[in-house]
């Protein structure tokens, strides 16, 4: 007897080839309540997949269900699949789409403020009933009229965050408060990975809504991001930039005190920073007594005597860069396990030359484990999850069972080829090196007439390279630094209107993830060099850290990272069954074995010398 999709709420007429065995995975991982990491790549249908499963498993055992993604444009894709369940299985699912508190905030204020000093502000706004959408939304008890909207919220269940928010901001209500309201009503709760992985929002966000972990089945898409993105939710760093303004701030409001501690601060950095070389390891100790020293007083009435500062700052500004300056110090000495501490000289995009110090989180597993030990069941997917293993180690996924899924593409519709020819390795940098990258683009966007786009390791060598190119018969598009959300869509509007376009952008940039190009609006992929991070101290201290947890600290903080990037940036080209792609890796480490090991298998790599041959002929093949 075949599976009931059915019965599992599935949304669609048929299960696609390669979703069934997903769906299946998906569901008995929950009903033995073990984890799962899924590596399911596009095209599978992965939201569809997990919720109808997930949705069976929480209404069957009274469960609540959590979807997190990585990205607010996600959430759309998440609640569109939830409304169509809904409606083929005429089922109602109390749902809570949550984005960030400051982005669902409607006081003109909330898009001036940094996050700390937002959340500040909030909080005494609501103490002293100087907000009126708080005061609207709750004495203590949510009001009458609260109530009455909250019941036509829960009606028009699932909405987008945009629209629950322009509704609540329409009735003059906190959509905050009204949003967590309706979290204890829903079934599913929709929201950013640092809802549940920051273990400080997590507690109270789970109390307000009266959730617990134990009962709660969490899905985590895109679990490929997750490593990065906890290390840098739980990475403190304070510039000498925020030390000059808190001075000036602390001057301006005639603290001259405070100021003189704060110059001390900025002294210590001074001091600690290497002269020689940029960066250096330092202890905590070292700005302790470097600090106190200079200004007499202890390291903690330093962070009492900011605090008090700051607030009467923020009390009139409602900003304040003297508390940034005092919650990093009270980070700062804060012992955590797996952690580095780094003092280092960096230039600002303007040229400018600044000093930052970090305390670094390593270790994702610190935050994500207990989440996966806790929960019911958690399902981590994504499109690039190979290897499984590093994934499950790195982020501490114990009971858990793994499935690596092939692409549902027909495989003749994607040529990968690798030219082993040129390399961007540091050491082989060079004029020459950058004119021979340049030629091989030549030649092979000469070669082709197909939409393309072409993704560098950095900025420096997409600008090294782009000064070299020279093709005059088409449009090419290249991708500044910092582009603001309107620029960017503007840029890939230009792209799709001409066919044949070529966009030169960069790996980590505003194109490399998320974007979608479907049929002919993006046919072929190159990839120059691999994107390694920058191998400084913060690289080395996370390769070394792997290599005392696991031995493979080159792998699991270098190379694997990197090689994520590159196939999730190559995977542009192909987004549904009918697409066709030609993805070239442009280095001669792709062909090293390190680094094709990493490589999906049913991509049937070719390494070739020659591929402009190869390019024409696959193209005029597919018609
Ligand atoms: S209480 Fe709500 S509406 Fe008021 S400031 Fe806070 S988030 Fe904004």
């Amino acid at each position: 007897m075949g599976f009931n999709y059915d019965k599992l709420y599935f949304p669609y007429k048929s299960v696609r080839q390669y979703q069934d065995l997903l769906i299946q995975n998906i569901n008995a991982s929950i009903e033995s309540r073990k984890n799962l990491l899924a590596h399911a790549p596009t095209g599978l249908g992965k939201t569809a997949a997990a919720l109808a499963p997930a949705l069976y498993q929480a209404f069957n055992n009274n469960l609540n269900l959590f979807f997190l993604t990585p990205r607010h444009t996600q959430h759309r894709l998440v609640i569109d699949t939830l409304k169509e369940i809904k409606d083929k299985h005429g089922i109602s699912i109390p749902v809570v789409d949550l984005i960030a508190k400051q982005s669902m905030c409607p006081q003109p204020l909330a898009k001036e403020l940094g996050r700390t000093d937002f959340l500040d502000y909030c909080r005494e706004a609501r103490k002293d009933g100087k907000c009126v959408y708080y005061r609207n939304t709750r004495k203590v008890e949510l009001t009458e009229e609260a109530e009455q909207v909250l019941a036509d919220l829960l009606n028009n269940s699932p909405m987008h965050s945009e629209d629950f928010c322009a509704a609540c901001a329409d009735n003059k209500m906190c959509p905050y408060e009204m949003a967590l309201e309706l979290g204890k009503k829903s079934r599913v709760v929709v929201c950013d990975y640092f809802h549940l992985f920051a273990d400080h929002v997590r507690n109270a966000f789970m109390a307000k809504m009266n959730k617990d972990l134990e009962e709660s089945v969490v899905i985590i898409d895109e679990a490929h991001n997750l490593p990065d993105r906890v290390r840098s939710l739980m990475t403190s760093r304070l510039t000498t930039y925020t030390i000059n303004n808190s001075i000036k701030e602390l001057e301006s409001f005639e603290f001259f005190d405070e100021a003189e501690v704060v110059r001390y601060l900025l002294r210590s950095f001074e001091g600690l920073v290497p002269n020689k070389g940029k960066e250096s390891i330092v202890a905590k100790d070292d700005l302790v007594k470097h600090l106190t020293s200079l200004s007499g007083f202890s390291f903690e009435e330093v962070i009492e005597l900011l605090i008090t500062a700051g607030q009467a700052v923020r009390e009139e500004r409602k900003k304040s860069y003297t508390l940034a300056v005092a919650r990093f110090l009270a980070d700062w000495v804060v012992d955590e396990p797996d952690r580095v501490r780094i003092i280092k000289r960096e230039r600002s995009r303007r040229g400018n030359e600044f000093i930052s110090l970090s305390y670094c989180c390593l270790n994702p597993a610190q935050y994500t484990e207990p989440v996966f030990d806790e929960s019911y069941s958690s399902i981590l997917m994504s499109g690039t999850l190979t290897p499984t293993s590093m994934y499950s180690e790195v982020l501490g996924v114990s009971k858990s069972s793994v499935i690596e899924l092939k692409s549902p593409f027909p495989k003749e519709n994607r040529l990968t080829l690798i030219i082993p020819e040129t390399t961007t390795r540091y050491s082989k940098r060079s004029d020459d090196m950058y004119q021979r990258i340049a030629g091989k683009l030549e030649s092979l966007i000469k070669s082709l007439s197909v939409s393309t786009a072409v993704f560098f390791p950095s900025y420096r060598i997409l600008n090294e390279v782009s000064n070299r190119l020279s093709i005059s018969d088409r449009k090419i598009i290249i991708e500044q630094r910092g582009l603001s959300k309107e620029a960017k869509d503007s840029l890939l509007n230009s792209f799709r209107d001409s066919q044949g376009s070529v966009l030169l952008g960069v790996v980590s940039g505003n194109f490399g993830e998320g974007i979608d190009l479907p049929g002919d609006e993006l046919e072929c992929i190159i990839i120059v060099g691999v994107p390694l991070p920058v191998p400084d101290l913060y690289a080395k201290s996370l390769i070394n850290y792997y290599d005392e947890r696991f031995s493979k600290g080159w792998d699991y903080g270098y190379v694997f990272p990197a090689l994520t990037r590159v196939i999730q940036n190559a995977g542009r080209c192909i987004r549904q069954s009918t697409d066709k792609g030609l993805i070239i890796l442009l280095d001669e480490r792709y062909a090293w074995s390190n680094y094709y090991k990493c490589i999906p298998a049913d991509w049937d790599v070719k390494i070739t010398k020659h591929p402009e041959k190869m390019a024409r002929e696959f193209f005029k093949h597919q018609g």
